[in-house]
């Protein structure tokens, strides 16, 4: 566990050279090496590591994703931090990149230029120190996709394998990429609601936003919470039979005011209520959207 990076540095090369299916390595970086890193993050419940060391074949370069299941849903689009090694194993990268698949699908020839194109404008909107990252990187191939992850590269740390970095440094770099990953979520343009906010408000009802629709995240408070209403009891089987089976929405009880960017943490227990849609919807017309009880007590009086 000390050096998380060292053990699919040290074999890669080695074992690409052997068959590729049932191969004990590639599994590793299916599962083991994502969930290593898994382990230094603070909100698992939140985030999700996927490695690949290809898929049907070796890929010349591995790579071990993190997303933020409020911001990105799969790796093949959207931008998400990602570890990238090297082909020759010399390496390997903490990259703020994107995800190339979805692109290279819709602009197909013109892919890498779109790719260094939002790059370019990701960067511009966030603020970072420009002389502690690399905005170019070289994973050292000619694959495409290779090419295309360079392309896609917003910015990026190096290790080279003869200075790999413990666990201390590899868990604070990974807060830091995760905090950019995240300012650029909440500046996104393309999620602009029209009100007269200011900034940090905007931001936190973005966040807002993507917590009550986000499909992961609502499917595991309902498991837990179950699927009758938390302020009237209704539950859905009850009124409208198999059609309304496993039927419930979740509801968000923080405060939006209270919403940290680059703070919140996801709390299934104490931060959720599942609500029947009618509930749901009074408990937003409130003044403050988290009283739950206050809505028992509406509820209660009117009986
Ligand atoms: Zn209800
Ligand atoms: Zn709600």
């Amino acid at each position: 566990m000390e050096n998380i990076l060292r053990e699919p540095i040290a074999d890669y090369l080695k074992e690409e050279s052997k068959e590729f299916g049932g191969n004990e390595l590639a599994n590793k970086f299916r599962h083991n090496f994502p969930e290593e890193i898994e382990n230094l993050l603070i909100d698992k419940t939140r985030y999700k590591t996927i490695g690949s060391p290809g898929k049907g074949n070796w890929t010349d370069c591995p790579w071990i994703a993190i997303l933020d299941t409020l911001i990105t849903e799969s790796p093949q689009k959207g931008y998400y931090p990602v570890f990238l090694f090297k082909s020759d194993m010399s390496g390997v990268y903490l990259s703020l990149n994107q995800g190339v698949t979805d692109v290279i699908e819709n602009y197909k020839r013109d892919a890498k230029d779109v790719l260094k194109l939002r790059a370019e404008d990701f960067r511009a909107r966030l603020k970072f120190d420009s002389s502690k990252f690399l905005t170019k990187i070289d994973l050292n191939s000619k694959t495409r996709n290779a090419k295309h992850y360079q392309a896609g590269n917003i910015i990026a740390k190096y290790y080279s394998n003869d200075n790999l970095p413990g666990s201390n440094e590899l868990k604070s770099d990974i807060k830091q990429f995760l905090e950019y990953y995240e300012n650029l979520a909440y500046s996104d343009s393309s999620f602009s609601d029209h009100t007269e906010n200011n900034h940090f408000e905007t931001k936190q009802i973005r966040l807002h936003w993507r917590i009550e629709r986000n499909s992961g995240l609502s499917k595991k408070v309902k498991k837990k919470k179950g699927y009758e209403c938390e302020a009237c009891k209704m539950n859905f089987v009850d009124k409208y039979g198999e059609l309304g089976a496993k039927y419930i929405e979740a509801h968000h009880l923080k405060p939006i005011s209270e919403l940290g960017i680059g703070k919140f943490k996801v709390d299934l227990e104490n931060d959720f209520a599942v609500l029947c849609s009618n509930c749901h919807s009074m408990i937003h017309k409130l003044n403050d959207p988290s009283d739950l009880k206050k809505l028992k007590e509406i509820i209660k009086n009117c009986k």
